[in-house]
């Protein structure tokens, strides 16, 4: 690993934690300085990340249940949002994780994934 990838991860590391101080001390259900969903003020539908800040600071706060119905979709990217940034950081390393995580079958997947995340949540209430 580089001292550029380093200091690159050092970075996500400080955001994260200040992300996470303000998700966990204030609800985004409670409080309105955390931005709306453009989606959802235009269209009153919900998009692939609605719901994603209350689940957050639900699962800030242990209560994975909660976080599982406001966007169970973003419970299931973290571990994949984990993996992909693995990925990214020992590329040289790991080439054929790299090339199978960023290949066109496995965007694809997760592409038609959200998409079906994204009807099915306005047409099922998922
Ligand atoms: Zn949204």
């Amino acid at each position: 690993m580089t001292s550029r990838q380093i200091a690159i991860l050092a970075l996500m590391a400080v955001g994260l934690l200040c992300a996470a101080g303000i998700y966990y001390f204030y609800d985004p259900s409670l409080d309105n300085f955390f931005p709306r969903c453009p989606f959802l003020t235009v269209t009153h539908l919900r998009c692939p990340g609605c719901g994603s800040q209350r689940a957050i600071h639900a699962i800030l706060h242990g209560d994975l249940a909660t976080a599982w119905h406001f966007n169970a979709m973003m419970i299931i990217s973290i571990p994949l949002l984990a993996i992909y940034t693995f990925a990214e950081f020992t590329r040289k390393r790991f080439v054929r994780l790299y090339q199978a995580l960023n290949s066109p079958s496995v965007i694809w997947t997760i592409f038609a994934a959200v998409m079906l995340w994204w009807v099915g949540r306005n047409i099922f209430g998922w």
